[in-house]
């Protein structure tokens, strides 16, 4: 375990029991997998090896398919009202042991105690309670045809909301009768493995719930089966784009959710001490591992210094370190990868002109961590202004005119999200009207509900997550 100073606002890591090596979750328990292939899992905020996991190979992801395909068979002919229950529980028991989640979640990710417990978890299981509501209640005709289930699902998943994307994917599509087998990321699979318990716990029947770990390579064979009905992923534009190609010309159901690069529009009539926080939240939340992170901050010229020197100032009190500790702000970066990534574009961020400002923090000595950054005299065309940085990396343009700030706004080639921040409720209007992007906040951002459909447009993928939406993503028109 790891050894942090003590201190009475770090929370026990001792509630959570890690195994030393996990096994997949097939046809309802851990089963000794055909691939002799470890990997170790690590905490980000020390480098300490917490578990070793299995990179999956065909065979293993061939007996998890052939699990789900029997499993499709009991639970499709399960009455809604029982698949209803079986949600409901799961639900139930995410509440009991939502602090175990949260610190593992924590530990594994590197993501800070008070986002996992106060966001990740109640929204996991809001999720589950959510879609757990509509399981007998889904009007199953559609016109002259009736919905069916697309069967056995495929769900890969990425590292910055280990908990809460298998909850968005795992949820619906429960719910609507299928079954699935899904991969988190390597580098945050515990969680996965910890609800995997769960479904045994909730005494889920065997096959309805598969969970393998792995890696690309894992994650390409689940998209290549033959036996898969759809995908369902959330991940980087460009495996997006991979999977979209490995999929054509096949009768597989596919819903992307991909990267972005939002705005974040402050007009000079905002309230701009709120404008502030939102858009510190906006862009630090999660170490700004968010694919709908307000990235992009567009300032009207006129406050553009009084802006800066009030965020720079509240960025200062940002608290960077141990995320087990209540008090920390921002937590590790994930991955020594993603760490290289977020300084190799602050570099050239740097080597294009742009003028960088980082807080005075102190960075802990072991783990992979970055400050806090926000960057001034940005040209639209520096790699910073387009690119998704994916850490806490905050890029500032500016406009003169409303029209400017849709167009420089919309001058990317994501569209996940973006908001808005102005005292006028027309301008709110107005501007939501003309962004490209599939969520746009007023006054506030990264806000969420499990009622509310979350997707992309343009290369942020298609597709909704979320809401009756989300709920029909999962069920296809036969006749
Ligand atoms: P990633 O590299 O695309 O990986 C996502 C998942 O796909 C992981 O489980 C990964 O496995 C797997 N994978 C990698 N190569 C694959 C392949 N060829 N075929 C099938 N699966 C493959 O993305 P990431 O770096 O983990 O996540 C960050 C990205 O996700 C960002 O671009 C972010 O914007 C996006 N994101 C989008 C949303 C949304 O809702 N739109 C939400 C969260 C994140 P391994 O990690 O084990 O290699
Ligand atoms: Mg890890």
């Amino acid at each position: 375990m790891v050894n942090w100073e003590y201190s009475e606002s770090v929370e026990s890591q001792e509630i959570v029991n890690i195994k030393d090596k996990y096994q997949n979750f097939i046809n309802g328990k851990f089963q000794q997998q055909n691939s002799k292939k470890y990997i170790n899992t690590i905490s980000p905020s020390t480098e300490e090896v917490l578990s070793k996991i299995v990179i999956s190979n065909e065979k293993d992801v061939d007996n998890a398919v052939q699990s789900a395909q029997l499993g499709f068979e009991k639970w499709s002919n399960t009455s809604p009202h029982e698949r209803s229950k079986h949600l409901f529980k799961l639900a139930r028991l995410i509440q009991e042991r939502s602090r175990e989640f949260a610190v593992l979640e924590s530990m594994d990710g590197g993501k800070p105690i008070k986002e996992s417990r106060d966001f990740d978890l109640p929204q996991v299981a809001a999720n589950f309670f959510y879609f757990a509501g509509w399981a007998d209640k889904i009007d199953l005709s559609w016109g002259a045809k009736s919905l069916k289930p697309h069967g056995v699902v495929g769900q890969i998943i990425p590292w910055n909301f280990p908990l809460l994307m298998l909850a968005w994917k795992v949820a619906p599509a429960l719910a609507t009768g299928n079954t699935v087998v899904l991969k988190p990321a390597e580098t945050t699979s515990l969680t996965a493995l910890l609800f995997a318990e769960l479904c045994e716990q909730a005494g889920l029947p065997d096959g309805v719930v598969n969970i393998i770990t792995g890696d690309g390579t894992t994650g390409s064979l689940i998209v290549n089966h033959k036996d898969i009905n759809k995908i369902a992923f959330t991940g980087s534009t460009q495996v997006g784009k991979l999977i979209q190609k490995s999929l054509a010309g096949r009768d597989v159901g596919l819903t992307l959710e991909l990267g972005g690069k939002a705005a974040n529009i402050v007009y000079e009539d905002a309230a701009i001490d709120q404008a502030v926080e939102g858009v510190v939240n906006g862009i630090f939340f999660n170490q700004g591992h968010v694919c709908c992170a307000g990235s992009r901050l567009l300032l009207q010229e006129s406050i553009h210094d009084e802006f800066v020197a009030k965020l720079e100032k509240r960025m200062q009190t940002l608290r960077v370190g141990n995320p087990l500790d209540k008090n920390t702000d921002i937590g590790a970066i994930n991955s020594k990868e993603q760490l290289n990534k977020i300084e190799g574009l602050v570099n050239e961020g740097v080597s294009d002109g742009g003028k960088i400002f980082q807080t005075e923090c102190e960075l802990p000595g072991n783990g992979f961590w970055f400050k806090p950054t926000l960057f001034t005299d940005v040209q639209p065309s520096y790699s910073i202004a387009r690119e998704e940085i994916f850490g806490p990396v905050l890029t500032t343009l500016t406009f003169r005119t409303p029209q400017e700030a849709v167009e420089i706004a919309n001058n990317t080639e994501y569209g996940l999200s973006a908001g808005v921040w102005t005292e006028k409720g027309s301008k709110i209007l107005w501007t939501a009207d003309r962004l490209q992007a599939g969520v746009v906040w007023a006054n506030t951002f990264n806000k969420f509900d499990p009622s509310s459909p979350f997707g992309g447009y343009k290369e942020s993928g298609f597709g909704r997550e979320g809401g009756r939406q989300g709920l029909l993503s999962y069920l296809k028109a036969e006749s």
